[in-house]
């Protein structure tokens, strides 16, 4: 069986990754999401096995012990990683599969030596706009949103450290260009 793509998509917090992930997984039914585990409490929104795995600091604890993270993170307090069990899956079903995470957690995964992989850093039109797009979702308070937006500033100083950069001016466009890439 052919080995899928592995594809990191990264971005500052508000830059609309969730959006253009949930398009490409509209638009190719061998796309997959990875689906992260977190410490982070749900949205309203958020289904457990949807869009994360929620879990307790113990229990994320015990898988960094057990060995069973590709990668994880602490991002704004809470832990963040990616279940090796994810990727197993993607490979055994021969799709590829959508990483969304930040920047650390790209460079664990290129430093882990990845076959088939691509990361791709999506940017807001600017940073006025990161903040609004912020404000409006509404799903954070004022001190996470400041918090999100200190860590912003430091996320786009490594975007030239990702394979393709994209501009999320227009979601068409940039859901496009991104689908481009992962079928070059
Ligand atoms: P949010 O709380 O907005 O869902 O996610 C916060 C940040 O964590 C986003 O930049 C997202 O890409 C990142 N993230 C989500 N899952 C993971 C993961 O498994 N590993 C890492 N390193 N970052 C993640």
């Amino acid at each position: 069986m052919k080995q899928g793509k592995i594809i990191v998509i990264s971005g500052p917090s508000g830059c609309g990754k969730g959006t253009v992930i949930g398009e490409l997984l509209k638009l190719d039914k061998n796309f997959k999401l990875s689906v992260s585990m977190t410490t982070r409490a749900p949205r309203p929104y958020e289904r457990d096995g949807i869009e994360y795995y929620f879990v307790s600091k113990e229990e994320f604890e015990r898988k960094i012990k057990a060995g069973d993270l590709l990668e994880y993170t602490c991002y704004n307090s809470n832990y963040y990683g990616t279940p090796k069990s994810e990727l197993e899956k993607a490979q055994a079903e021969g799709t590829d599969i959508l990483l969304d995470i930040e920047v650390e957690g790209a460079e664990n995964a290129r430093r882990a030596g990845l076959n088939n992989l691509i990361t791709i850093f999506l940017i807001p039109p600017d940073f006025e706009e990161l903040k609004k797009r912020l404000e409006l979702r509404g799903t954070e308070d004022a001190t996470t949103i400041k918090n999100r937006l200190i860590r912003a500033e430091e996320e786009l100083k490594e975007k030239d450290k990702y394979d393709y950069i994209v501009v999320n001016d227009c979601l068409e466009d940039a859901v496009k260009d991104i689908y481009e890439i992962i079928k070059k």
